[in-house]
């Protein structure tokens, strides 16, 4: 009987040994085989931004400009942004598959690819810090996917990650409101829950999406009132000015 139950675990054992070694990795896009998550072709054919306002991360047309017309009109409180990609294309399934789907390897393989691309010739930061999770609704439960992108970047880097605010009152979904909107709703509503580690260090702010730049200016600003040198915006995806 032992060693029937033996012989039938040996045999599971290595027919699913036999199944991990034999089964391809296919592409999350394309479905070919690839050793990576995404095939060469589709990690070719990713929309990367590429002309980009040095402040806000809006994709910009005119190359003679550094600065996008909002940022020229009204300087916000975060001294640069630095994206990944342009919200679109499969850019959005991604970071939904990552966020709602819980695929925490496409956010691993994400932070790495901003890594690789955008940080080989930045300066490191003092801090690495993220956006807090009830500022998000629709998943206020389960993981923070802001902190598990900061912390695989912090990790590459070696630099420091940690929480610095908190989010003390719940606001209303943000989807539908104008950037002025949702610089009301977040103001009071999210504050620093630690003060120690600012005061005239580099700062990274970390989220998966920046959109209106509303979040990344609330934070800002009560990183700048409590005394930072520099403060820096990095996400996954920018969201292309709406037309
Ligand atoms: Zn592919
Ligand atoms: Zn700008």
């Amino acid at each position: 009987m032992h060693s029937h139950q033996n012989f039938v675990q040996n045999l599971l054992d290595s027919v699913l040994k036999l199944g991990q070694f034999a089964l391809p990795n296919l592409c999350l896009l394309c479905t070919t085989p690839s050793k990576r998550l995404l095939c060469p072709a589709c990690l070719d054919s990713l929309p990367y931004m590429k002309n980009a306002c040095l402040q806000c991360a809006l994709p910009i047309t005119s190359s003679d400009t550094e600065l996008c017309g909002q940022c020229l009109a009204s300087k916000p409180s975060f001294d640069a942004s630095i994206s990944l990609t342009s919200y679109q294309g499969p850019v959005p399934y991604l970071i939904n598959q990552f966020k709602h789907q819980r695929k925490h390897n496409i956010g691993a393989f994400l932070s790495q690819l901003f890594v690789d691309r955008l940080l080989s010739s930045r300066t490191r930061p003092d801090v690495i810090t993220f956006a807090p999770l009830y500022w998000r609704r629709q998943f206020s439960r389960g993981m923070n996917q802001a902190e598990r992108l900061a912390n695989t970047i912090g990790n590459r880097l070696d630099v420091k990650v940690e929480p610095l605010f908190k989010k003390v009152k719940s606001t209303a979904a943000q989807q539908n409101m104008t950037r002025k909107e949702r610089l009301k709703n977040l103001k009071n509503s999210v504050i620093l829950s630690n003060t120690v580690l600012i005061k005239d260090k580099h700062i990274v702010f970390v989220d998966d999406v920046m959109t209106t730049c509303a979040t990344a200016e609330t934070t800002a600003k009560l990183l700048r009132t409590a005394g930072a040198g520099r403060i820096e915006i990095w996400t996954i995806a920018r969201t292309p000015k709406p037309k």
